[in-house]
């Protein structure tokens, strides 16, 4: 995607276009799955000055606007994407912390299709599946 464009995508979520807001969104488009810090990195090394408080403040105003989908695995720092609007899953492994996309069936989505839903109108299910990669596991020792 070309700068002008994500220039464009800023404007149309009623975002103001900043040097720092392009930045941060290259960098998730680069590499899914980042974390704020590996994002914080990744900006300070192309546009210099940056704190990580604008970093997070860009991840925020990223998210809350639907470009960026924020993904918050238990016991391990947030992780931002722009893979947004389907109900795609996760797979994290546990040894090194490598996240996956996976799909849920196209048009269909059982996992969205509680066994009892309690009167709650569901929108969004969130699955994270934990284990190990194939490379961890074929390099544990047993
Ligand atoms: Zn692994
Ligand atoms: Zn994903």
């Amino acid at each position: 995607m070309s700068s002008v464009d994500n220039d464009a995508l800023l404007r149309r979520h009623g975002l103001h276009v900043t040097a720092q807001r392009l930045a941060v969104l290259r960098a998730v488009t680069d590499r899914s799955h980042r974390t704020a810090d590996d994002i914080y990195t990744v900006v300070r090394a192309e546009i210099g000055a940056i704190s990580v408080q604008a970093v997070y403040d860009a991840l925020a105003a990223l998210t809350a606007k639907g470009l960026l989908r924020r993904i918050q695995p238990a016991g391990s720092p947030a992780r931002y994407e722009d893979r947004v609007g389907d109900n795609h899953h996760h797979l994290i492994c546990r040894t090194c912390t490598r996240m996956i996309d996976v799909d849920c069936a196209v048009g269909y989505t059982p996992c969205l299709t509680a066994a009892d839903d309690s009167g709650y109108e569901i929108d969004e299910a969130e699955v994270v599946y934990w284990g190990r990669c194939p490379s961890c596991a074929a390099t544990q020792v047993q």
